[in-house]
């Protein structure tokens, strides 16, 4: 999923300083997994504007809601007569939010409440890790499951670097050399031959290929 924090309330606040009534919209997705966009935060966020602007003697009209996704067209048209309502609208999605809610309402400022960090997933209770650099060309069948891009800290595509150190990360001791892992994990499955494989140079213009990525399956187009 996408991971994302909520951006501090003075900064949110700061982009809709010259309005009266805001709408702001959560996302019932990965934001609202990782408890920082769903309908309870959006709540929060709500009651915490209010209370910033009426203690400033400027009392702000919010309305909320959530959406399905906001990823999704469908999701966003259902919210029009809202958004026609509020001077502005506060997204609570991930950095994809915003820009759909920006390209149906183009007369109306749209504000991200959330700073969008990683694809990753949960790692016990309030923690959140990244697993995936999005690259484009997964490698993971060569390397154990392990994602040698995220979580080595050179991103080392043949490694280790031979700075590792009791199986820790040379660059940051907190975390285990993913290299290390990797030949653990080959190791214990018989597969430690997999490490001859020399990976050739990542060919990154699948990560960016000069603008953003698209993908168009016909199977599935009506
Ligand atoms: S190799 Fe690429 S696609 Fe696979 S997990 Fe790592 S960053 Fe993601
Ligand atoms: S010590 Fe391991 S994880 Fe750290 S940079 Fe070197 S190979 Fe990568």
């Amino acid at each position: 999923m996408i991971v994302a924090e909520q951006k501090p309330i003075a900064e949110i606040a700061g982009y809709i300083d010259d309005c009266n009534k805001v709408l702001l919209v959560g996302c019932a997705g990965c934001v609202s997994i990782c408890l920082t966009g769903g309908e309870k935060e959006t709540g929060i966020l709500a009651a915490a504007l209010r209370i910033k602007r009426r203690l400033e003697g400027r009392p702000l009209e919010t309305v909320t809601c959530t959406a399905t996704r906001q990823c999704d067209p469908e999701y966003i048209d259902d919210l029009a007569d809202l958004v026609m309502d509020a001077d502005a609208v506060i997204s609570l999605a991930c950095g994809v939010g915003p820009q759909y809610l920006a390209a149906r309402f183009p007369d109306k400022q749209v504000v991200p409440a959330m700073n969008t960090s990683f694809a990753g997933g949960s790692n016990g209770h309030g923690v959140w890790e990244e697993y995936c650099g999005l690259c484009g060309d997964c490698v993971l069948s060569l390397t154990g499951g392990i994602c040698p891009i995220i979580r080595c800290a050179k991103s080392i595509l043949n490694g280790p670097c031979g700075g590792s150190q009791y199986g820790k990360c040379e660059i940051n001791k907190d975390i285990d050399c993913a290299w290390q892992l990797i030949h653990d994990r080959l190791k214990a499955q018989g597969r430690l031959e997999t490490l001859k494989q020399v990976l050739p140079p990542k060919d990154w213009s699948r990560s960016r290929d000069g603008g953003p990525r698209k993908i168009s399956r016909e199977d599935v187009m009506t």
